[in-house]
């Protein structure tokens, strides 16, 4: 018997650390480790001791024996990638030396942004003795994206936060959420209260198509529908059209994959998730029964990874819709095909069993086009078509680009979701590099306009990298920043602080008297689970900052001074 890793691993490598034959692959500083679509047990090792799945944040690991039909596949997934990737030791990477006993002393670290980025810097950090760290974060909720990007039929995903909760209760750590740099607080005032400061800010807008009609009503970014229906406060007023039976999608990223399936789902499936309760009402009235993807490459270089994939096969009242004659490959994608990973072979090989299956009108449809770019998004006050060109792949340097080629078409639609990747956006005060939409950085050191370090500045996330990988991807890049840190504090190159974070939390309660805590998070995670037992559901979310504030208040101790008093956050 063997374990398998199936369509959730998250690849934080937490079981890779757990497993005692070291049979997980790949792992962290393996070259592929990056790119990785998921980990993988190889089947003659696993010893069948378990030790894995306690440590997998998301659940994403079974015995054999028990895998659910939907994730039979992942047995030979995971005992492919060993026949061209022969199990080897990996050289053990020597932990960090920890100081000696008081050389490091008390160090202090702010980190802006309480997404997944953020709380994996902040475990790596409270891993050291001697460390406390403040989250601010501007929503008076932490987690980013696991909350409000995570697909509300993902619920395993969001398990990761869990993983979280050891670091986060500790006494070293503070939250100051509903907070916002440079509104209550400036950098050089962190730096005051603070050795270094940590931006996981993450990419917090969609990146532009730059074609005519983008803007029209009923053209909308990936970002604002994925943030309407998982309840982010600041989109939960957006409406969208689902009166018409098309939508388009531009871009077949995981996004795209995201948006297609919750557009497609039955509303009673949807209803036992958590979805915000205005998108759950909206998809219940919605006449959808097609969502289209544009991916302007062909199949072989599709951006959605394989996990992904082949879930939407196992949808329930959905087919997958693929003409054969869009997966007819060019001469130098085949030649390239010979040396594909098993991940890329998997993903044409499912692209031809969707194109092989029948499908029933009576169904709703999600279907996969290739290689066509929009040209123009079309209509009067309204969208109402895409204007598509074919494209053919050049090479360049070792890349198939698209080419648009003479053929054109015209797609009615009523509504279009621009899915093309987030974007990271300038951090006041910091330098940005705008072409990749990154803080520039060497190993999370904050680099200057001569590729020195910026004293105690530091990155890590989306900002740090640009948008790419899965939430675990986040742990390996916090620990590269974290290690870079402790490096510079114990060199002596990083400020002492002149404030103590006593003094932190009256200035910032000052300024923002609706600043919550850890127990205010806890009493709004708690009143929305509340709800959602009573709805049959993981949580009913707030979408309103009022609403969260209003909960969050019943935190504060009553005091006879007119001062408020800090909650024990
Ligand atoms: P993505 O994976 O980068 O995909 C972007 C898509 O947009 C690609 O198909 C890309 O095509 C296309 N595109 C870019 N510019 C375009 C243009 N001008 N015209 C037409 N198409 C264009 O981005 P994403 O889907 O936003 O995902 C971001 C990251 O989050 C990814 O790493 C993803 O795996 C991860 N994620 C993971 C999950 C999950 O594991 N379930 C869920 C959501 C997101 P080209 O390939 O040709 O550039």
């Amino acid at each position: 018997m063997t374990f398998v890793i199936t369509q959730r691993c998250c690849n934080d490598a937490s079981c890779v650390v757990a497993c005692p034959v070291d049979c997980i692959r790949p792992t962290p500083g393996q070259p592929d480790f990056a790119t990785t679509e998921m980990l993988y047990i190889d089947p003659l090792t696993c010893i069948d001791c378990g030790a894995c799945v306690p440590a997998c944040p998301v659940n994403a690991i079974y015995p054999e024996t028990e895998l659910p039909a939907s994730l039979e596949r992942y047995r030979d997934i995971n005992a492919n990638w060993f026949e061209e990737n022969p199990l080897a030791p990996v050289p053990a990477i020597a932990p960090a030396p920890e100081p000696p006993a008081g050389r490091r002393g008390q160090l202090k670290v702010a980190i802006v942004g309480a997404g997944p980025a953020g709380c994996y810097a902040a475990e790596e950090l409270l891993a050291h003795a001697g460390v406390e760290v403040s989250m601010i974060e501007k929503l008076p909720t932490p987690f980013g994206l696991v909350r409000a990007g995570v697909a509300p039929d993902h619920a395993g995903t969001k398990d990761v936060t869990g993983a979280f909760e050891a670091a986060l209760n500790r006494d070293e750590f503070r939250y100051y959420l509903n907070v916002e740099v440079d509104r209550h607080i400036t950098r050089d005032e962190l730096l005051n209260h603070h050795h270094a400061v940590v931006y996981a800010v993450g990419a917090s807008t969609d990146r532009p198509l730059g074609v005519p009609g983008e803007d029209l009503p009923g053209s909308h970014s990936a970002t604002e529908f994925v943030s309407w229906y998982n309840g982010h406060p600041g989109y939960a007023d957006r409406t969208f059209d689902l009166s018409g039976e098309r939508v388009v999608i531009v871009g077949n990223g995981n996004v795209a994959l995201d948006i297609a399936r919750i557009l497609t789902a039955d509303p009673d499936h949807l209803a036992t998730t958590d979805i915000a309760d205005h998108a759950l009402e909206a998809l219940r009235q919605s006449k959808v029964r097609e969502v289209v993807l544009l991916g302007r490459r062909g199949p072989a270089q599709a951006a959605y990874t394989s996990p992904e994939f082949l879930a939407l096969g196992h949808l329930s009242g959905v087919d997958v819709v693929i003409d054969v004659s869009e997966l007819t490959l060019d001469d130098a994608t085949a030649a390239l095909m010979e040396a594909a990973s098993p991940s890329l072979r998997l993903k044409l090989t499912l692209a031809h069993e969707f194109a092989e299956r029948p499908s029933d009108p009576n169904r709703k449809r999600i279907v996969f086009r290739y290689l066509v770019s929009p040209t123009a998004i079309t209509g009067g006050e309204y969208v109402n078509a895409v204007e598509l060109v074919h494209n053919a792949l050049v090479e360049e340097s070792g890349v198939m680009r698209a080419v648009p080629t003479a053929r054109t078409e015209s797609l009615p639609a009523s509504l279009v979701l621009r899915s093309i990747g987030y974007q990271g956006v300038p951090v006041e005060g910091l330098p940005f590099d705008d072409q990749r939409g990154v803080v520039p950085n060497d190993g999370g050191r904050v680099t200057g306009a001569d590729d020195a370090p910026l004293r105690g500045l530091y990155v890590t996330g989306w900002v740090k990298r640009g948008a790419t990988g899965v939430i675990g991807s986040n742990k390996a890049d916090a620990r590269e920043t974290v290690d870079h840190l402790l490096a510079d504090f114990d060199a002596g190159r990083l400020e002492q602080p002149t404030r103590d974070r006593a003094d932190l939390t009256h200035t910032l309660l000052a300024r923002q008297p609706d600043l919550v805590g850890r127990v205010g998070w806890h009493l709004i995670d708690r009143a929305e689970t509340a709800r959602g037992n009573l709805a049959g559901r993981p949580r009913v979310k707030f979408t309103a900052v009022s609403d969260m504030v209003a909960v969050a208040r019943a935190a504060r101790r009553p005091t006879t001074s007119n001062q408020p008093v800090p909650e024990g956050n």
